[in-house]
C-alpha cells in the first residue's frame, strides 16, 4: 500500500517483512481501532474507500485525543473470499488518502481471509510535550466539547431506516469523520484541559470513562449540547441523540476555571468550536439537567447501532 515516494520518517516502506521508521527523539502514542462488517457498519452504508478512510479516521481521532500527530500506521484487513480485488484497492486507496491527509504514512499491511470483512490499523503518533489523559478532571472543571454532536447517531437512524433522501451533511459527518487534531494539539500544548477524550461512544458514555478514571461526576445541562442545523432540522432541540448517539469523534475535554479565559481568547487556533456544556462534580454520577434545570433519566450508556 501507498507505495510512491516515502513519506518522512519512512527508512523502508511497506512490502518487506517489517517497515522501518525513523522514530527520532521523544515519546510516541501507539493505538489501534477496527471497524467490522456489521458491528460498526453495514457494507451498503459506505463505499469502500469510504470505508477505508474512516477506518483512519477513528485510529487518527483516538491521536487527536491525546494531543498527537499521526505518523505512521500498518493495517491488517480480513476479507471474505467473495470480497471483489477491485473494492479492496478502493478500501486501501481511503486508508492511503484518509493518511496522507492527516500527516501520516501507511507503512506496512496485512491480508488475511475471513468470514466478515474487518479493517484494523495500528497507528502511531508523536505526543505533545504535556501528556494529557482521561485522569485529571477535578470538580468545578468546566466540560468543553468540539464541534456538534449527534450526526453520525442522526445518519445512522436515516440509514437504518432507508430514508429516500437522507441530509447530506448527516452522512458526511458519518462517512468522513474529522478527527480534531488541530484543537487536540492546540490544548495539549496550551497546558489548559485537566482530561480529554475523544468522543466515539456518545458524549454521556465518553464523559463516564473521564469520570470513572478521575474519580469525580459531572453535570450537563441539554441546552448547551452543540447541534448541527441538519440535526435539529430532524430532531429540533432533542437532545437525546446527541447526548447518547456514537461516533462523532469530537473532543471532549475538562478545563479548570481559572484557564477558562485563556480558552476563550485563544479559541480561535483550534480550528472548530467548542462548547462548555456541563461542570465537573464530586459527586460520583452524571447528571443531565435540561434547560428548566430538571434531571432528565438518561442511561449512561452509548448508543449501539446493533442493539433492538
Ligand atoms: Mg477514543
Amino acid at each position: 500500500m501507498g507505495r510512491r515516494r516515502p513519506a518522512r520518517g519512512v527508512v523502508v516502506g511497506p512490502g518487506q517483512d517489517c517497515a522501518v521508521v525513523d522514530a527520532g527523539r521523544g515519546r510516541w502514542l501507539l493505538t489501534i481501532d477496527a471497524l467490522v462488517d456489521g458491528v460498526h457498519f453495514e457494507p451498503a452504508w459506505l463505499s469502500p474507500q469510504q470505508l477505508g478512510e474512516k477506518s483512519f479516521l477513528v485510529n487518527a481521532s483516538d491521536i487527536a485525543a491525546m494531543g498527537g500527530q499521526p505518523r505512521f500506521c500498518v493495517v491488517n484487513l480480513s476479507v471474505p473470499p467473495a470480497y471483489r480485488e477491485r473494492d479492496l484497492r478502493a478500501v486501501q486507496r481511503g486508508i492511503v488518502a484518509a493518511a496522507r491527509r492527516c500527516g501520516a504514512a501507511v507503512v506496512g499491511g496485512n491480508l488475511t481471509r475471513a468470514t466478515a470483512l474487518s479493517v484494523s490499523i495500528a497507528l502511531l503518533g508523536t505526543a505533545p510535550h504535556r501528556i494529557v489523559t482521561r485522569r485529571g478532571a477535578r470538580p468545578g472543571d468546566r466540560v468543553y466539547v468540539t464541534g456538534t454532536l449527534g450526526d453520525a447517531a442522526a445518519a445512522v437512524r436515516l440509514l437504518q431506516a432507508n430514508v429516500a433522501a437522507p441530509s447530506a451533511p448527516l452522512l458526511r459527518r458519518f462517512r468522513r469523520p474529522t478527527p480534531r487534531l488541530r484543537a487536540g494539539r492546540v490544548l495539549a500544548e496550551m497546558g489548559i484541559v485537566s482530561a480529554m477524550i475523544d468522543v466515539s461512544d456518545g458524549v454521556v458514555q465518553d464523559l463516564g470513562h473521564i469520570c470513572r478514571e478521575s474519580r469525580v461526576g459531572a453535570e450537563v445541562r441539554t441546552a448547551e449540547i452543540p447541534l448541527s442545523a441538519a440535526y435539529r432540522r430532524l430532531h429540533g432541540k432533542d437532545p437525546r441523540l446527541a447526548l447518547r448517539g456514537g461516533e462523532d469523534y469530537e473532543l471532549l475535554c475538562t478545563v479548570p476555571v481559572r484557564h477558562v479565559s485563556t480558552l476563550q481568547r485563544q479559541r480561535a487556533r483550534l480550528g472548530c468550536p467548542i462548547t462548555c456544556i456541563g461542570t465537573i462534580t464530586s459527586g460520583r454520577r452524571i447528571g443531565v439537567v435540561d434547560d428548566t434545570g430538571r434531571a432528565l433519566p438518561l442511561a449512561a450508556r452509548g448508543f449501539d447501532h446493533f442493539r433492538a
